[in-house]
């Protein structure tokens, strides 16, 4: 009897509980959703871009891969597995991460959109090939890094609008109207780029990895990767030689690498070849509490590319 909790005491700890599960269901569940948004997955930072610009307020976007990690190589825990469970639109590029596409494979059902059917994608060897030389034959696979190429992330953004309002229907209108907004930034960013990188002394740029291939393929620059289309390649050393020669063939000033991989070898065959190094984002992830966004991160790749290569606007 002395134990009995009092009527008031009773109403006390009930409304703890449904405080708490009210702050359980806004903000703490495997989603993190709220209930009254749609509730997407994206596999990694450009598709979350897209997502959200052309979701804007009416969805809730949930990242796979976190700030500052590389996202080729991402592992999937268990709650990033349910929030795939639980999303209903689930935006990924097969191919690039391995783990997603199993996982969407098991999970994804008809909830997931593999954005490279939206484009077509171009094989490896897109870019730089010199006559008698090997480049990318390591990676049989296509390229995946497609939202370097504006005008083809626009074209995303249309089918993920689809894809939106699909799920949505009462926000079809607003999803396609947000895309062509989409769109029309990504011309005005895609003329930048065609206006700063229109005479320039070189086209050739050396990367860290393979990623520049739909940069590349747009503005007529040469890709001279040291790794392939994934940055754990290990580069041998016959391919360190060979980009070295390359790099001094084409005088380049600047070798480039990116920002969630280590600059190493890069550094190396700059310091081989007496040119700089200077950050290229292949915006495959946002840095930790960056402000940055696509947009951002993209024009300050063409400032650094426009005096690599000698541009004059
Ligand atoms: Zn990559």
């Amino acid at each position: 009897m002395r134990n009995r909790p009092t009527p008031r005491a009773v109403v006390a700890a009930a409304t703890a509980a449904i405080a708490i599960g009210a702050l359980t269901a806004c903000g703490d569940d495997a989603s993190g959703a709220a209930p009254d948004k749609l509730n997407v997955v994206a596999a990694f930072y450009p598709l979350q871009f897209v997502a959200e610009k052309v979701g804007g307020d009416a969805v809730h976007v949930n990242n796979l891969a976190k700030p500052g990690a590389e996202p080729h190589d991402l592992e999937l825990n268990a709650s990033q597995v349910a929030q795939i469970v639980d999303a209903k639109v689930v935006l990924y590029l097969k191919g690039f991460q391995p783990a997603v596409d199993e996982a969407v494979e098991q999970q994804g059902g008809d909830r997931a959109f593999d954005v490279s059917t939206a484009v077509p994608l171009l094989g490896p060897s897109a870019g730089h090939s010199h006559e008698g030389e090997e480049h990318e034959e390591e990676s049989g696979g296509k390229d995946p890094h497609v939202w370097l190429d504006p005008t083809r992330l626009a074209t995303i953004g249309e089918k993920v609008a689809e894809r939106l309002g699909q799920a949505d229907p009462d926000h079809a209108a607003d999803y396609t109207a947000r895309a062509a907004a989409l769109r029309s930034d990504l011309d005005t960013l895609d003329k930048e780029y065609a206006a700063g990188l229109k005479t320039c002394e070189r086209r050739e740029i050396v990367t860290s990895h393979a990623a520049f291939g739909y940069l590349a393929d747009r503005y007529d620059l040469e890709q001279i990767g040291i790794t392939g289309l994934t940055p754990e390649d290990e580069p041998s050393p016959r391919r360190l030689a060979d980009v070295a020669a390359e790099a001094r063939e084409h005088k380049a000033t600047t070798i480039f690498f990116e920002t969630l991989v280590s600059p190493k070898v890069a550094e190396t065959i700059a310091s081989e070849v007496g040119a700089k190094t200077a950050v290229l984002d292949p915006i495959e992830g946002l840095q930790p509490d960056s402000s940055d966004d696509y947009f951002s991160v993209m024009r300050k790749n063409l400032a650094v590319l426009e005096p690599a290569l000698g541009c004059t606007a």
